[in-house]
């Protein structure tokens, strides 16, 4: 029996995949209610929420409207609306 091991040349990054085309639902974040804890950053699996000068910003690029960030926020600063298409 033969066993062919493939290498890995690169290593790979999510980046490289824009799943913003998934989204169903947009994530909306009110700045008034957000207190800046940081926790929809911390859950976001796609790394779609970044600090910017004055405040959380969501990337839509990247956000596939996966709604765990509005589940996690304490303060319920992001709400889930249908997407337009
Ligand atoms: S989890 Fe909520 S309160 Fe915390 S930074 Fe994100 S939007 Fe703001
Ligand atoms: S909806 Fe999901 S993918 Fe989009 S910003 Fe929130 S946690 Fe990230």
């Amino acid at each position: 029996m033969k066993i062919t091991i493939g290498a890995v040349v690169e290593g790979g990054s999510s980046l490289q995949y824009r799943t913003g085309s998934w989204r169903l639902e947009r994530p909306i974040l009110d700045h008034d209610a957000c207190k800046d804890c940081g926790r929809c950053e911390e859950v976001c699996p796609d790394s779609a929420v970044h600090w910017e000068e004055a405040g959380f910003r969501i990337d839509y690029d990247y956000c596939k409207g996966c709604g765990l960030c509005a589940y996690e926020c304490p303060e319920e600063a992001i709400q889930m609306i249908p997407e337009e298409k």
